[in-house]
């Protein structure tokens, strides 16, 4: 199988999945959206009431900010895979839970596996905490850092800067430094999890 037919193999899984308690509420489910050979993966939190009627990441509102930032630094969406870390809608856009999470995280593993994008640019603290445990989103968005081989980059999430206008500016400068980390301007460090991580870790 090549690997577009393997993406096609995880989005109809995805579709199908009844794993956890959301696939109830749910109209559709979202897998992800972007071709398999995507050089920039941007992982959210969950679908929301546009994505979850749709089937497609980040069409609402967050995704009109999101398209904006795209075409203001110059990368076309349609060469970028966006997806999220839970695929379900959870019932009033709730924070996803542990459960859920847990549940889903099969399907993002397969994806960043499967797809081995330049970097991956988490948005939010849920989809950041995958890569970054113990960390403050407020601490280290904009700074890129390898984990397990794969480089990560954590920004705020889009819906964050347009509920809070002070971070619009904060989310746009991390995309002017992600453009200059995909145009090997910037320089990407080793994530050295703190201590606490790595004992919770051992458990
Ligand atoms: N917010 C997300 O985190 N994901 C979406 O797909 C839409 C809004």
């Amino acid at each position: 199988m090549d690997r577009e037919q393997a993406l096609n193999t995880l989005t109809a899984q995805v579709r199908a999945c009844t794993a956890c308690p959301l696939h109830r509420s749910r109209t559709i489910a979202v897998p992800g959206d972007g071709p398999v050979d995507a050089l920039i993966m941007f992982v959210g939190e969950a679908p929301g009431f546009h994505e979850d009627q749709q089937g497609i990441p980040f069409v609402g509102t967050a995704g009109r900010f999101l398209n904006e930032l795209l075409e203001k630094s110059g990368i076309d969406r349609r060469h970028v895979y966006i997806t999220n870390v839970i695929k379900c809608r959870p019932p009033g856009n709730r924070d996803p839970e542990i459960d859920e999470v847990s549940a889903c995280k099969h399907f993002l593993d397969a994806q960043i596996e499967l797809i081995a994008p330049k970097v991956v640019v988490t948005l939010g603290r849920h989809s950041m905490a995958r890569a970054f445990t113990e960390e403050k989103i407020s601490q280290v968005h904009g700074q890129p850092r390898t984990v397990a081989g794969q480089i990560y980059f954590p920004m705020y999430h889009p819906a964050a800067a347009l509920h809070q206008p002070s971070l619009r500016g904060v989310v746009e400068a991390d995309f002017v430094l992600l453009r200059e980390l995909l145009d090997g301007k910037l320089a990407v460090e080793t994530y050295i999890p703190p201590p606490e991580a790595e004992q919770l870790s051992l458990f």
